[in-house]
Protein backbone atom coordinates (compact mmCIF):
# COMPACT_ATOMS: atom_id res chain seq x y z
CA UNK A 1 0.00 0.00 0.00
CA UNK A 2 1.05 3.71 -1.19
CA UNK A 3 0.96 5.15 2.27
CA UNK A 4 -1.75 8.19 3.00
CA UNK A 5 0.05 11.67 2.03
CA UNK A 6 0.60 13.43 5.56
CA UNK A 7 -2.70 15.97 5.49
CA UNK A 8 -1.53 19.46 5.29
CA UNK A 9 -3.90 22.91 4.94
CA UNK A 10 -3.53 24.60 1.39
CA UNK A 11 -3.43 28.24 1.67
CA UNK A 12 -2.16 28.36 -2.05
CA UNK A 13 -3.53 29.90 -4.73
CA UNK A 14 -4.49 26.76 -6.59
CA UNK A 15 -5.07 24.18 -5.76
CA UNK A 16 -7.07 24.54 -2.57
CA UNK A 17 -8.75 22.48 -0.15
CA UNK A 18 -11.80 20.59 -1.11
CA UNK A 19 -15.07 20.17 0.77
CA UNK A 20 -15.94 16.59 1.61
CA UNK A 21 -18.80 16.64 -0.23
CA UNK A 22 -17.36 16.61 -3.73
CA UNK A 23 -14.77 14.73 -1.97
CA UNK A 24 -17.48 11.57 -1.70
CA UNK A 25 -19.03 12.56 -4.85
CA UNK A 26 -15.27 11.38 -6.34
CA UNK A 27 -15.63 8.22 -4.54
CA UNK A 28 -18.80 6.98 -6.65
CA UNK A 29 -18.22 4.40 -8.80
CA UNK A 30 -17.31 5.22 -12.51
CA UNK A 31 -19.45 5.59 -15.18
CA UNK A 32 -19.16 6.04 -18.75
CA UNK A 33 -19.71 9.40 -20.71
CA UNK A 34 -21.94 8.09 -23.25
CA UNK A 35 -24.99 7.57 -20.63
CA UNK A 36 -27.72 8.84 -19.47
CA UNK A 37 -26.92 9.17 -16.51
CA UNK A 38 -23.86 11.02 -17.15
CA UNK A 39 -25.46 12.90 -20.42
CA UNK A 40 -27.94 14.99 -17.24
CA UNK A 41 -24.73 15.82 -15.42
CA UNK A 42 -22.95 17.46 -18.49
CA UNK A 43 -26.68 18.84 -19.76
CA UNK A 44 -26.44 20.62 -16.09
CA UNK A 45 -22.94 21.66 -15.81
CA UNK A 46 -23.07 23.52 -19.20
CA UNK A 47 -25.90 25.13 -18.49
CA UNK A 48 -25.27 26.25 -14.43
CA UNK A 49 -21.57 27.62 -16.03
CA UNK A 50 -23.12 29.52 -18.28
CA UNK A 51 -25.07 31.27 -15.73
CA UNK A 52 -22.44 31.77 -13.21
CA UNK A 53 -20.73 33.46 -16.28
CA UNK A 54 -23.79 35.01 -17.92
CA UNK A 55 -22.28 34.22 -21.28
CA UNK A 56 -24.05 32.76 -24.22
CA UNK A 57 -21.91 29.69 -23.99
CA UNK A 58 -19.79 27.75 -21.42
CA UNK A 59 -17.51 24.76 -22.73
CA UNK A 60 -15.49 22.41 -20.67
CA UNK A 61 -11.94 20.86 -21.21
CA UNK A 62 -9.52 18.36 -20.20
CA UNK A 63 -6.69 20.45 -19.37
CA UNK A 64 -5.69 22.53 -16.52
CA UNK A 65 -6.26 26.43 -16.80
CA UNK A 66 -3.15 27.05 -19.26
CA UNK A 67 -4.96 24.77 -21.44
CA UNK A 68 -7.73 26.71 -21.32
CA UNK A 69 -5.45 30.14 -22.35
CA UNK A 70 -4.40 28.46 -25.16
CA UNK A 71 -7.42 27.21 -26.51
CA UNK A 72 -8.58 30.66 -26.16
CA UNK A 73 -5.24 31.74 -28.74
CA UNK A 74 -5.57 28.81 -30.99
CA UNK A 75 -9.47 29.70 -31.39
CA UNK A 76 -9.10 33.35 -31.53
CA UNK A 77 -5.86 34.29 -33.82
CA UNK A 78 -4.92 33.33 -36.87
CA UNK A 79 -1.32 33.36 -37.58
CA UNK A 80 0.09 37.24 -38.70
CA UNK A 81 -3.20 38.64 -36.57
CA UNK A 82 -2.36 41.74 -34.21
CA UNK A 83 -3.15 40.97 -30.54
CA UNK A 84 -2.70 43.27 -27.64
CA UNK A 85 -1.30 41.63 -24.28
CA UNK A 86 -1.43 42.83 -20.52
CA UNK A 87 1.47 41.95 -18.84
CA UNK A 88 1.86 42.65 -15.55
CA UNK A 89 3.81 39.52 -13.66
CA UNK A 90 4.20 35.54 -15.25
CA UNK A 91 0.79 34.96 -16.07
CA UNK A 92 0.64 38.16 -18.63
CA UNK A 93 3.57 37.25 -19.71
CA UNK A 94 2.11 33.42 -20.88
CA UNK A 95 -0.72 34.92 -22.81
CA UNK A 96 2.11 36.97 -24.72
CA UNK A 97 4.51 33.85 -25.63
CA UNK A 98 1.59 31.81 -26.13
CA UNK A 99 0.34 34.13 -28.90
CA UNK A 100 3.93 34.70 -30.27
CA UNK A 101 3.82 30.80 -30.31
CA UNK A 102 0.52 30.77 -32.86
CA UNK A 103 2.15 33.47 -35.04
CA UNK A 104 0.59 36.68 -33.76
CA UNK A 105 2.39 40.05 -33.98
CA UNK A 106 2.05 40.76 -30.24
CA UNK A 107 1.91 44.58 -28.90
CA UNK A 108 2.73 44.70 -24.94
CA UNK A 109 1.12 46.48 -22.57
CA UNK A 110 3.68 46.29 -19.54
CA UNK A 111 2.30 46.82 -16.25
CA UNK A 112 4.61 47.05 -12.91
CA UNK A 113 4.68 44.28 -11.00
CA UNK A 114 2.34 44.45 -8.15
CA UNK A 115 0.48 47.51 -10.36
CA UNK A 116 -3.10 47.02 -11.78
CA UNK A 117 -3.47 48.86 -15.10
CA UNK A 118 -3.64 52.28 -15.71
CA UNK A 119 -6.68 52.96 -17.40
CA UNK A 120 -5.71 56.04 -19.30
CA UNK A 121 -2.54 53.68 -21.11
CA UNK A 122 -4.85 50.94 -21.83
CA UNK A 123 -7.17 53.63 -23.80
CA UNK A 124 -3.57 55.06 -25.54
CA UNK A 125 -2.93 51.41 -26.66
CA UNK A 126 -6.06 50.79 -28.01
CA UNK A 127 -6.09 53.88 -30.01
CA UNK A 128 -2.58 53.00 -30.99
CA UNK A 129 -2.90 49.93 -32.57
CA UNK A 130 -6.45 50.07 -34.16
CA UNK A 131 -5.96 46.74 -36.16
CA UNK A 132 -6.04 44.40 -32.93
CA UNK A 133 -7.87 42.02 -33.01
CA UNK A 134 -8.02 40.18 -29.62
CA UNK A 135 -7.03 42.28 -26.29
CA UNK A 136 -5.96 39.25 -23.76
CA UNK A 137 -5.59 40.56 -19.77
CA UNK A 138 -5.38 38.85 -16.69
CA UNK A 139 -8.52 40.11 -14.20
CA UNK A 140 -6.00 38.66 -11.62
CA UNK A 141 -2.68 38.29 -11.71
CA UNK A 142 -1.68 35.74 -9.68
CA UNK A 143 2.06 35.87 -9.06
CA UNK A 144 1.50 39.61 -8.03
CA UNK A 145 -1.77 39.01 -6.66
CA UNK A 146 -2.93 41.96 -8.47
CA UNK A 147 -6.60 42.74 -9.66
CA UNK A 148 -7.20 44.40 -12.66
CA UNK A 149 -10.44 47.10 -13.60
CA UNK A 150 -11.95 44.93 -15.51
CA UNK A 151 -15.28 46.22 -16.09
CA UNK A 152 -13.70 49.63 -16.92
CA UNK A 153 -11.52 47.77 -19.76
CA UNK A 154 -14.10 46.03 -21.36
CA UNK A 155 -15.85 49.56 -21.97
CA UNK A 156 -12.86 50.90 -23.55
CA UNK A 157 -12.07 47.69 -25.42
CA UNK A 158 -16.05 48.08 -26.68
CA UNK A 159 -15.51 52.03 -27.45
CA UNK A 160 -12.32 52.33 -29.20
CA UNK A 161 -12.28 48.43 -31.48
CA UNK A 162 -13.92 45.78 -32.62
CA UNK A 163 -11.31 43.21 -30.36
CA UNK A 164 -12.39 40.43 -28.90
CA UNK A 165 -11.83 40.84 -25.05
CA UNK A 166 -10.10 37.75 -23.70
CA UNK A 167 -9.41 37.22 -19.81
CA UNK A 168 -7.74 35.12 -18.09
CA UNK A 169 -10.07 34.82 -14.72
CA UNK A 170 -8.59 31.52 -13.35
CA UNK A 171 -7.91 33.49 -10.11
CA UNK A 172 -11.30 35.56 -10.62
CA UNK A 173 -14.39 33.38 -11.46
CA UNK A 174 -16.44 32.81 -8.53
CA UNK A 175 -14.02 35.26 -6.59
CA UNK A 176 -15.32 38.22 -7.98
CA UNK A 177 -18.64 39.24 -9.70
CA UNK A 178 -17.52 39.15 -13.31
CA UNK A 179 -20.70 39.21 -15.52
CA UNK A 180 -19.75 38.47 -18.77
CA UNK A 181 -22.15 40.69 -20.60
CA UNK A 182 -22.30 43.56 -18.62
CA UNK A 183 -18.59 43.97 -18.35
CA UNK A 184 -18.49 43.04 -22.22
CA UNK A 185 -16.10 40.39 -22.19
CA UNK A 186 -16.46 38.24 -24.90
CA UNK A 187 -14.50 35.37 -23.68
CA UNK A 188 -13.18 34.52 -20.00
CA UNK A 189 -10.81 31.24 -18.65
CA UNK A 190 -11.08 29.87 -15.54
CA UNK A 191 -9.61 26.81 -13.75
CA UNK A 192 -10.88 23.96 -12.12
CA UNK A 193 -8.55 23.88 -9.08
CA UNK A 194 -9.02 27.60 -7.87
CA UNK A 195 -12.69 28.45 -6.57
CA UNK A 196 -14.61 25.40 -8.17
CA UNK A 197 -13.37 23.63 -5.13
CA UNK A 198 -12.16 20.93 -7.32
CA UNK A 199 -8.75 19.20 -7.93
CA UNK A 200 -6.83 20.56 -11.11
CA UNK A 201 -7.74 19.39 -14.16
CA UNK A 202 -10.62 21.05 -16.40
CA UNK A 203 -10.36 24.28 -17.65
CA UNK A 204 -13.83 26.39 -18.38
CA UNK A 205 -14.37 28.51 -20.98
CA UNK A 206 -17.35 31.38 -21.21
CA UNK A 207 -17.75 32.72 -24.61
CA UNK A 208 -20.29 34.46 -26.55
CA UNK A 209 -21.81 34.50 -30.08
CA UNK A 210 -19.01 36.62 -31.64
CA UNK A 211 -16.19 34.43 -30.26
CA UNK A 212 -17.57 31.31 -31.70
CA UNK A 213 -17.98 32.91 -35.20
CA UNK A 214 -14.07 34.11 -34.36
CA UNK A 215 -13.24 30.68 -33.60
CA UNK A 216 -14.98 28.96 -36.59
CA UNK A 217 -12.80 31.30 -39.06
CA UNK A 218 -9.31 31.47 -37.10
CA UNK A 219 -6.52 29.61 -39.33
CA UNK A 220 -4.49 28.93 -36.25
CA UNK A 221 -3.63 25.01 -36.47
CA UNK A 222 -6.00 23.12 -33.40
CA UNK A 223 -7.31 19.46 -33.19
CA UNK A 224 -7.83 18.83 -29.62
CA UNK A 225 -8.93 22.36 -28.09
CA UNK A 226 -11.76 23.31 -30.89
CA UNK A 227 -14.77 25.30 -29.52
CA UNK A 228 -16.17 25.01 -33.13
CA UNK A 229 -16.07 21.03 -32.75
CA UNK A 230 -16.55 20.75 -28.65
CA UNK A 231 -19.77 23.05 -29.49
CA UNK A 232 -20.86 20.84 -32.13
CA UNK A 233 -20.72 17.87 -29.97
CA UNK A 234 -22.11 19.72 -26.57
CA UNK A 235 -25.44 20.85 -29.01
CA UNK A 236 -25.88 16.88 -28.71
CA UNK A 237 -25.44 17.03 -24.90
CA UNK A 238 -21.76 15.35 -25.91
CA UNK A 239 -18.35 16.20 -25.71
CA UNK A 240 -15.95 15.92 -28.22
CA UNK A 241 -13.91 13.62 -26.31
CA UNK A 242 -13.85 11.36 -23.82
CA UNK A 243 -15.12 12.95 -20.39
CA UNK A 244 -13.38 13.25 -17.40
CA UNK A 245 -16.71 12.12 -16.09
CA UNK A 246 -15.18 11.93 -12.54
CA UNK A 247 -14.23 15.58 -12.35
CA UNK A 248 -16.88 16.53 -13.94
CA UNK A 249 -19.41 15.09 -11.66
CA UNK A 250 -17.40 16.95 -8.71
CA UNK A 251 -18.16 19.94 -10.93
CA UNK A 252 -22.03 19.29 -11.01
CA UNK A 253 -21.81 18.75 -6.84
CA UNK A 254 -20.43 22.40 -6.69
CA UNK A 255 -22.32 24.01 -9.41
CA UNK A 256 -25.70 22.67 -7.90
CA UNK A 257 -24.78 23.75 -4.15
CA UNK A 258 -23.66 27.51 -5.55
CA UNK A 259 -27.08 27.46 -7.60
CA UNK A 260 -29.06 26.41 -3.97
CA UNK A 261 -26.99 29.36 -1.71
CA UNK A 262 -26.04 32.23 -4.19
CA UNK A 263 -22.27 32.53 -5.64
CA UNK A 264 -22.37 35.44 -3.98
CA UNK A 265 -21.60 33.01 -0.42
CA UNK A 266 -18.38 32.35 -2.44
CA UNK A 267 -17.49 35.41 -3.53
CA UNK A 268 -18.48 36.89 0.19
CA UNK A 269 -15.64 34.45 2.01
CA UNK A 270 -13.06 35.17 -0.53
CA UNK A 271 -13.75 39.05 0.24
CA UNK A 272 -13.45 38.40 3.63
CA UNK A 273 -10.45 35.94 4.29
CA UNK A 274 -8.64 38.23 1.65
CA UNK A 275 -9.71 41.03 3.91
CA UNK A 276 -8.50 39.44 7.13
CA UNK A 277 -5.11 38.46 5.67
CA UNK A 278 -4.33 42.17 4.69
CA UNK A 279 -5.45 43.71 7.58
CA UNK A 280 -3.60 41.15 10.04
CA UNK A 281 -0.35 41.40 7.82
CA UNK A 282 -0.87 45.13 8.70
CA UNK A 283 -1.24 44.84 12.28
CA UNK A 284 1.84 42.83 12.39
CA UNK A 285 3.97 45.08 11.34
CA UNK A 286 4.74 43.79 8.07
CA UNK A 287 3.02 45.12 5.01
CA UNK A 288 1.48 44.17 1.61
CA UNK A 289 3.16 43.55 -1.86
CA UNK A 290 -0.32 44.68 -4.28
CA UNK A 291 -1.26 48.26 -4.78
CA UNK A 292 -4.16 46.57 -5.81
CA UNK A 293 -5.03 43.65 -3.84
CA UNK A 294 -7.09 40.73 -5.26
CA UNK A 295 -9.73 39.17 -2.79
CA UNK A 296 -8.73 35.49 -4.13
CA UNK A 297 -4.95 35.91 -3.23
CA UNK A 298 -2.68 37.53 -0.95
CA UNK A 299 1.03 38.98 -1.45
CA UNK A 300 2.69 39.43 1.78
CA UNK A 301 5.80 41.40 1.44
CA UNK A 302 8.32 39.88 4.10
CA UNK A 303 11.09 42.48 5.57
CA UNK A 304 14.52 42.35 4.00
CA UNK A 305 16.14 40.48 6.89
CA UNK A 306 13.63 37.12 6.21
CA UNK A 307 14.62 34.92 3.51
CA UNK A 308 11.13 33.88 2.54
CA UNK A 309 11.87 30.60 1.03
CA UNK A 310 13.55 29.22 3.66
CA UNK A 311 10.25 30.59 5.81
CA UNK A 312 7.80 29.21 3.29
CA UNK A 313 9.75 25.75 3.93
CA UNK A 314 9.71 26.20 7.69
CA UNK A 315 5.79 26.68 7.14
CA UNK A 316 5.23 23.32 4.97
CA UNK A 317 7.63 21.19 7.06
CA UNK A 318 7.57 22.46 10.54
CA UNK A 319 3.59 23.39 10.44
CA UNK A 320 2.06 21.37 7.58
CA UNK A 321 0.78 25.25 5.96
CA UNK A 322 1.79 25.57 2.52
CA UNK A 323 1.39 28.78 0.74
CA UNK A 324 3.44 30.32 -2.14
CA UNK A 325 6.75 32.22 -2.40
CA UNK A 326 7.43 34.74 -4.96
CA UNK A 327 8.77 34.26 -8.75
CA UNK A 328 11.64 35.69 -10.36
CA UNK A 329 12.41 39.27 -8.82
CA UNK A 330 9.92 38.52 -6.17
CA UNK A 331 11.77 35.22 -5.10
CA UNK A 332 12.04 35.26 -1.49
CA UNK A 333 10.62 38.54 -1.23
CA UNK A 334 6.89 37.79 -0.62
CA UNK A 335 4.60 34.51 0.56
CA UNK A 336 0.98 34.51 -1.23
CA UNK A 337 -1.52 32.95 0.37
CA UNK A 338 -4.53 31.86 -1.42
CA UNK A 339 -8.33 32.53 -0.28
CA UNK A 340 -10.34 29.94 -2.37
CA UNK A 341 -11.71 26.55 -1.61
CA UNK A 342 -13.02 25.64 1.57
CA UNK A 343 -11.11 27.50 3.30
CA UNK A 344 -11.69 27.17 7.33
CA UNK A 345 -11.61 29.96 9.97
CA UNK A 346 -9.12 27.21 12.16
CA UNK A 347 -6.56 27.53 9.13
CA UNK A 348 -6.53 31.18 8.89
CA UNK A 349 -5.89 30.82 12.36
CA UNK A 350 -3.19 28.13 12.08
CA UNK A 351 -1.93 29.95 9.04
CA UNK A 352 -1.12 33.49 11.05
CA UNK A 353 0.17 31.80 14.33
CA UNK A 354 2.94 29.61 12.29
CA UNK A 355 4.05 32.75 10.24
CA UNK A 356 4.11 34.46 13.78
CA UNK A 357 6.45 31.57 14.98
CA UNK A 358 8.19 31.39 11.91
CA UNK A 359 9.04 34.98 11.72
CA UNK A 360 10.45 34.71 15.11
CA UNK A 361 12.78 31.53 14.34
CA UNK A 362 14.15 33.69 11.72
CA UNK A 363 14.78 36.62 14.22
CA UNK A 364 11.69 38.80 13.19
CA UNK A 365 9.11 39.38 16.00
CA UNK A 366 5.80 40.22 14.78
CA UNK A 367 3.73 42.41 16.37
CA UNK A 368 0.91 40.70 18.45
CA UNK A 369 -2.82 41.27 19.71
CA UNK A 370 -4.64 40.63 16.04
CA UNK A 371 -6.33 37.70 16.73
CA UNK A 372 -9.68 39.80 17.53
CA UNK A 373 -9.77 41.09 14.02
CA UNK A 374 -8.88 37.89 12.13
CA UNK A 375 -11.89 35.81 14.08
CA UNK A 376 -13.96 38.55 13.66
CA UNK A 377 -13.67 38.94 9.62
CA UNK A 378 -13.29 35.51 9.15
CA UNK A 379 -16.65 34.29 10.87
CA UNK A 380 -18.44 37.48 8.86
CA UNK A 381 -18.79 35.10 5.66
CA UNK A 382 -20.01 31.75 6.12
CA UNK A 383 -18.53 28.16 3.99
CA UNK A 384 -20.33 27.16 0.87
CA UNK A 385 -20.06 23.91 1.87
CA UNK A 386 -20.57 23.90 6.02
C1 LIG B 1 -3.46 29.04 -11.78
C2 LIG B 1 -3.44 30.03 -12.88
C3 LIG B 1 -3.35 29.65 -14.24
C4 LIG B 1 -3.38 28.23 -14.72
O1 LIG B 1 -2.41 27.44 -14.34
P1 LIG B 1 -2.48 25.87 -14.62
O2 LIG B 1 -1.33 25.42 -13.80
O3 LIG B 1 -2.32 25.66 -16.04
O4 LIG B 1 -3.82 25.39 -14.13
C5 LIG B 1 -3.43 30.62 -15.22
N1 LIG B 1 -3.58 31.91 -14.91
C6 LIG B 1 -3.67 32.34 -13.64
C7 LIG B 1 -3.88 33.79 -13.38
C8 LIG B 1 -3.60 31.41 -12.59
O5 LIG B 1 -3.71 31.83 -11.33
Amino acid sequence: MIPITKSSVLLTPGPVPIPQEILERFSQPVIHHRTPQFEKTLEYCLAALARMFDSDHAIIQASTGSGGMESAISNLISPGDEVLCVISGKFGERWARMAEVYGAKVHKLEVPWGEAVELGQFEDSLKKYPKVRVVYSQVCETSTATLHPIQAMGALVKEYSNAIFAVDAITAAGCLALPMRKWNIDVMVAGSQKAFMLPTGLSFIGLNEKAVNVAKTSRSPKYYFSWTEELNANAKVQTYFSSPTTLIMGLETFLRKVEQKGIDLVQRRCEALSEATRKVTLAMGLSLFSKAPSPSVTAIQLPSSINGEKLRDWLESEKGVIVMGGQDHLKGKILRVGHMGDIRDEHMKLFFASLSEGLKTFNFEAKSGYEGILQQICSRAGRLFE
